[in-house]
């Protein structure tokens, strides 16, 4: 679905990104790891067309998404992006935030968009939360309405960065498990985690980056229990 070829990115001429190679093929869920300022969100946003990208190119679903010097190819929804912070509009209810942009950007007819918004927070496990505000809910609560947001604009691809580091323990595990939900439903996933257990159980493939590269890819059980890289093996070893 996704595939970047050689991108790199740099900021004010330093390399934040550098020849990163990566494929995201249908249906898998493919876990980030690595320290802070090992370029994970920049690299993140250049997967979404988000930022221009200096070398290499990105791929979408076999078209271009991005080429270097260019501006990147809008996807409007097609791949849809959850951040750390909810950034839900404080003046609307989480249906109308979740109906909003299917009625602005698809063209769907308000009725249905409400009634397609109810079903997906029922299947983020909030139909009881329909028409509380953002201030009404736990981060939990408003992560999960990101989620439900993201999923109404019927997205080929997730992209997550970081979404329950905003989050007590309790509220991650209800994040999570709708992610998992997710990648069983075969989503393509793509997140940067700090969550061990979720890249270990949940994870068809783990990626560490260090340094703006990309150290070490392969099967979860392969990189937590088989490191091949020392800079993986001393990571590991600091948040195992
Ligand atoms: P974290 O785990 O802390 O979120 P990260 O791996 O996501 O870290 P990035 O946010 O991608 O790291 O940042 C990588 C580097 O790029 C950092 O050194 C950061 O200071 C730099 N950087 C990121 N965004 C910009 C920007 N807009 N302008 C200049 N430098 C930036
Ligand atoms: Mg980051």
């Amino acid at each position: 679905v996704l595939e970047a070829r050689g991108l790199g990115r740099s900021y004010h001429g330093k390399a934040v990104v550098s020849d990163v190679d990566l494929a995201v093929p249908a249906g898998q869920t493919v876990a980030v790891l690595g320290p802070s300022g090992a370029g994970k969100s920049t690299m993140l946003r250049c997967l979404a067309g988000l930022e221009p990208i200096q070398t290499g190119s990105v791929g979408f679903q076999g078209g271009p998404l991005s080429e270097a010097g260019g501006r990147p190819r809008s996807f409007h929804g097609r791949i849809g992006m959850v951040f750390q912070q909810f950034n839900l509009f404080p003046h609307l209810t989480a249906v109308q935030n979740v109906a909003l942009a299917p009625v602005r950007v698809r063209g769907v007819a308000k009725e249905q968009a409400r009634s397609e918004a109810v079903a997906l927070l029922d299947r983020v496990g909030l139909p009881e939360h329909r028409d509380h505000y953002p201030f009404e809910m736990s981060g939990g609560q408003q992560q999960r309405v990101a989620i439900a947001r993201a999923l109404a604009m019927r997205p080929e691809l997730m992209l997550f960065d970081e979404p329950t580091s905003a989050l007590d323990p309790e509220f991650t595990r209800e994040v999570l498990a709708v992610m998992r939900d997710l990648a069983e439903d075969g989503m393509t996933i793509l997140v940067v985690t700090h969550e061990m257990e979720f890249a270990r159980r949940s994870a068809d493939r783990v990626v560490f980056m260090a340094e703006g590269r990309i150290v070490e890819d392969g099967p979860a059980a392969t990189v937590f229990e088989q490191p091949r890289h020392e800079r993986t093996r001393q990571f590991l070893a600091q948040v195992l």
